[in-house]
């Protein structure tokens, strides 16, 4: 994993062993959202009472924050079987077709990012969601041939960090709609004390506190950061992370005091440039070298709760905090000296 990915709420290639033994298996394991759980809780009990299925689920929000958590767990509470996708990988209509007709009764559909899928793709969900069939075109052309399959009744559940991006026929379609928000720090030191007896390693109550103040209000990063400080404790011959311990860990994964990573320093630098003139996003995705959708959904929100960045009708801009951050005085000479 390179420096920038640590920050990052998106999952990692070599994560997904170690997420699925954190995440947790029920509501009584998942940390606060205690509205959200209140909610899911009763339409699966509703649900339950009328022997049918859950109605469809959408879960948006930024990356890391327990979206794919709570597919999981819901299927767990109603006891049927979850199958996982996700948008960019049902590139054919073929490929969900294998899926849905693979579904038992009352089983849970996953599609992860879902405001990606294809057009083609999407539009064979709208009837699979609405009345449980899909109309397969066998021969197309003026003389074309379709056999309509029916479906065993199912609940679809989809994950999206960009619900903006969904298309309208879509977005109705799912009857229930929860939007996850960033953690607090209380909340993100009760996922790190979990997980660190999952682990099996000691963790004190401050050094907890300095890694949740780090995480950028997501559990992903908690419990990266918690992992990679593991090893620097047991380097060190010590079976315990002390505030010292966590202190000395997340210097060597490059957060500075205020929590900001390389990536925050390197936005905030080339604000702090611009001279007070808000700057595109596509402007600094090329000069940072990050993608858009990394620096909207990864960066963007924590600069933005810090109160060190702000969005402008004609770009993004950086505030006085932000500059004080970043060890510029202001806008203009001054400021880019003491930077560069
Ligand atoms: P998303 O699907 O929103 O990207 P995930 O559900 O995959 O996020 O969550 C990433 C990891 O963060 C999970 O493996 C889990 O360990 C942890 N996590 C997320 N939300 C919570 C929570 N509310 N309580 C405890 N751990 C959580």
């Amino acid at each position: 994993m390179n420096e920038q990915d640590i920050y990052s709420g998106l999952p990692q290639d070599d994560e997904q062993t170690i997420e699925s033994v954190l995440r947790p298996a029920s509501f009584a394991d998942f940390v606060g959202r205690p509205g959200t759980v209140d909610n899911l809780r009763t339409w699966i009990e509703a649900a339950r009472m009328r022997a049918e299925p859950l109605d469809h689920i959408l879960f948006c929000g930024p990356p890391g924050l327990g979206k794919t958590t709570l597919a999981y767990i819901i299927a767990n509470e109603l006891g049927v079987s979850l199958r996982s996708t996700s948008g960019p990988a049902l590139s054919k209509p073929r490929d969900l077709v294998g899926l849905l007709t693979g579904l038992r009764r009352g089983d849970v559909l996953f599609i992860d990012e879902i405001h990606r899928l294809d057009v083609r793709v999407e539009e064979y969900l709208y009837t699979a969601m609405e009345d449980f069939f899909i109309t397969i075109i066998i021969d197309p052309g003026p003389h074309g041939r379709s056999i309509r399959l029916d479906l065993r009744p199912f609940t679809l559940i989809g994950a999206t960090t960009r619900e903006g991006l969904l298309a309208p026929p879509l977005r109705s379609r799912f009857q229930i709609s929860e939007r996850l928000d960033f953690y607090t720090t209380d909340e993100l030191m009760e996922v790190a004390a979990k997980s660190a007896r999952i682990l099996g390693i000691g963790l004190q109550p401050q050094a907890a506190r300095r890694i949740a103040e780090c995480s950028r209000g997501t559990p992903r990063i908690t419990n990266r950061f918690l992992r990679r400080i593991r090893d620097v404790a047991q380097a060190a011959g010590s079976g315990v992370i002390t505030p010292q311990i966590a202190e000395d860990g997340l210097r060597r994964l490059g957060v500075d005091d205020r929590g900001l990573a390389e990536m925050d320093r390197r936005i905030l630098a080339l604000l702090a440039r611009s001279s007070g003139r808000p700057v595109g996003l596509k402007t600094i995705a090329a000069v940072v070298g990050e993608q858009e959708d990394t620096i909207e959904d990864v960066y963007e929100p924590f600069l933005i709760r810090q109160g060190l960045l702000e969005r402008t009708a004609r770009g993004r801009a950086i505030t006085p905090a932000g500059l004080e951050a970043c060890g510029a005085d202001g806008p203009g000479p001054e400021g880019q000296a003491s930077l560069f």
